[in-house]
């Protein structure tokens, strides 16, 4: 009881404080469309948002509708997407993508868990990113950030697998601040609390972090 106690205090400390440093947070892939999102959240898969938006600025400009996308020659696909890696593999899921949404959404991203993950090259955190973002349904996508962060805050354990840690945060956070704590911890995972060298020195944070290394 103690230990859940500890645990609700410090959730609603680390609540306040990433709602000051990002009041606003919002996904940093860029898209105009709802598939173009989609597709952005399959490519970001190791790589960074900043990369996928390099290419996908091309991509799209190139393909500007999902017909053609469709349509598209899958080794210009990869060769436009090269820079981020594993372009191969990734071109045959947006081109399969592209003709799965036409073929059984009449061109459009389904709302639904299960038919987003049927779909080629979709998994879970894929799918709550876009749950959240295009249908506003509470959703907490577990990437390397939410991973790095809730490990070093103690909010769930080190052993404790992504599926884990996603049953893990549902439970600490309010379900009505699912989607915008996914946000916000992203975001202080890769600007504050990075992976190396964390900011640790102007971390509020700090006395709850009983990661020893970053003291
Ligand atoms: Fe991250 Fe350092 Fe803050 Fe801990 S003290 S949460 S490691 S930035």
């Amino acid at each position: 009881m103690i230990i859940i106690g500890l645990m609700m205090k410090n959730i609603r400390l680390i609540e306040k404080y990433l709602e000051e440093l990002f009041p606003n947070p919002k996904c940093e892939l860029n898209y105009t469309k709802d598939y173009e999102l989609l597709i952005a959240v399959v490519l970001s898969a190791q790589t960074t948002d900043k990369m996928v938006n390099s290419v996908t600025e091309m991509l799209f400009n190139k393909y500007p509708d999902i017909e053609s996308l469709s349509n598209a020659d899958v080794d210009d696909i990869s060769s436009i997407i090269k820079p981020i890696g594993t372009n191969v593999k990734k071109s045959l899921f947006v081109h399969k993508i592209a003709n799965a949404l036409l073929k059984d959404y009449n061109g459009r991203v389904p709302n639904n868990r299960d038919a987003l993950e049927k779909l080629p090259g979709v998994g879970r955190k894929t799918a709550n990113v876009v749950l959240s973002e295009l249908f506003n349904i509470p959703a907490i996508a577990v990437d390397t950030h939410v991973q790095r962060v809730s490990k070093r805050l103690s909010l769930v354990e080190e052993s404790d697998d992504i599926r884990n840690i996603e049953l893990k945060l549902m439970k600490l956070i309010s379900k009505n601040n699912w989607s915008t704590m996914h946000r916000r911890l992203v975001l202080f995972g890769r600007y504050h609390c990075k992976s190396k060298n964390p900011n640790c020195n102007n971390c509020e944070l700090k006395k709850i972090c009983v990661d020893g290394k970053y003291k």
